[in-house]
C-alpha cells in the first residue's frame, strides 16, 4: 500500500521575525499571545504524538542580543519556549537564523557570522543543528549552510502562484489568494538535492493568519484542501509539507486549532490504517533515497 508522509514544520521568531517593520502592534501581540498559542500547540502534538520541527532564531537563546532590542524582552527572548519544546516528546529543533536576516542581500562572510552564531547557540545548549528554515524562505549561500553542517533546509512551497511570483510578483500574490480560497489540492512534494551536501524539502502550504484578504479561505475550504494535501501525499507516496508560525495562531485561534486538530486527527487516522507516516523535517535524513524509516524520536531534544 502507497504510505506518504506529513510533515509540519514551524518558524519559531517571536518578535526577530519582523525586525525590520516592527509596530507597537506587534510587540503587544506578541508578549501576550506568543506563549499561550505555543502552548497550547505543544499540548495538540503532545495528546495526538505528532513529532513537529521547531526552526527557531537562535538569537531567542541569547541574552544579550535581545537586550539591544526595543520593547519587552519577552518578545526577543525565550529560552523558556525552547525549554518547553524539548520538554514535549517527540518534538524536533532546527535552526530559523540567528537574527532572521534575509539570506540573498547577506554577504558571504555575513551568511557564515549569522551560523556561525547558529551553531554556537545549539551547540552550548546540546541540541541539533542540521535541519534549517530560511527567513521568509529566501534560499541563498548553501555553500556556508553546508559548511557548518546544515544537511536540509525547507524551500519555498511549490505551487504554481509561487512560480508566477518569480516573473510578476503582484501576479503571483494575487494568484496565491485566489488559490488558498478555491478547492485544490496543495503540492506535494520530496526530498531533493539542490547541492551536494543539503537536501531540500520544499513546502506544500502555509496556515495562512485569518485576517484580511486571507479570510477569504474559509475554515472549511483549508480543511478540505488539507485533507485533500493528506490523501495526495499518502497516494503518490510523497509529503504534505504544512509549516506556519505561531503567530499564524493569533487571530481566531479557536478556528485555527480546530483545523490543526483535525488535519491531526485525519493524519493519526491514516497513520493507524498504515497509509501515512508523520515525519519532522529531520526524519528525512534517515535514507536520503527514501523515508520509509523516518527516525524522528532519536534525535529530539
Ligand atoms: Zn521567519
Amino acid at each position: 500500500m502507497a504510505r506518504g508522509h506529513l510533515c509540519i514544520s514551524i518558524d519559531l521568531e517571536l518578535a526577530w521575525g519582523v525586525w525590520d517593520c516592527l509596530t507597537g502592534e506587534d510587540l503587544d501581540l506578541c508578549s501576550r499571545l506568543e506563549r499561550p498559542i505555543v502552548g497550547r500547540l505543544l499540548e495538540l502534538f503532545s495528546t495526538y504524538e505528532v513529532p513537529v520541527t521547531w526552526a527557531f532564531v537562535g538569537a531567542l537563546m541569547d541574552a544579550q542580543a535581545s537586550k539591544e532590542r526595543a520593547g519587552p524582552e519577552a518578545c526577543w527572548f525565550a529560552e523558556d519556549l525552547i525549554d518547553d519544546i524539548r520538554a514535549t516528546k517527540l518534538q524536533e529543533v532546527g535552526s530559523h537564523s540567528f537574527s532572521h536576516q534575509y539570506f540573498p542581500s547577506l554577504t558571504p562572510d555575513e551568511a557564515r557570522v549569522e551560523i556561525e552564531r547558529v551553531r554556537e547557540v545549539h551547540d552550548r545548549h546540546g541540541l541539533a543543528c542540521d535541519v534549517f528554515v530560511f527567513p521568509r524562505n529566501l534560499v541563498a549561500h548553501l555553500d556556508v549552510l553546508a559548511h557548518a553542517g546544515i544537511k536540509l533546509f525547507r524551500g519555498m512551497d511549490r505551487t504554481l502562484p509561487n512560480r508566477l511570483r518569480e516573473f510578476n510578483k503582484t501576479a503571483g500574490r494575487a494568484a496565491h489568494l485566489l488559490e488558498t480560497a478555491m478547492p485544490h489540492t496543495p503540492p506535494t512534494v520530496s526530498v531533493e538535492r539542490e547541492h551536494p551536501q543539503i537536501l531540500e524539502l520544499r513546502g506544500s502550504m502555509g496556515l495562512l493568519r485569518r485576517e484580511g484578504l486571507r479570510r477569504l479561505a474559509t475554515p472549511r475550504m483549508v480543511e478540505a484542501n488539507m485533507r485533500r494535501g493528506l490523501a495526495a501525499a499518502s497516494t503518490r507516496d510523497q509529503v504534505f509539507h504544512l509549516w506556519f508560525h505561531p503567530f499564524d495562531l493569533y487571530r481566531e485561534p479557536d478556528v485555527q486549532f480546530l483545523l490543526l486538530e483535525k488535519l491531526l486527527r485525519r493524519a493519526c487516522e491514516m497513520r493507524e490504517e498504515g497509509t501515512l507516516g508523520i515525519t519532522p523535517m529531520g526524519g528525512f535524513l534517515v535514507d536520503e533515497s527514501r523515508t520509509d524509516t523516518p527516525n524522528a524520536a532519536e534525535r529530539v531534544g
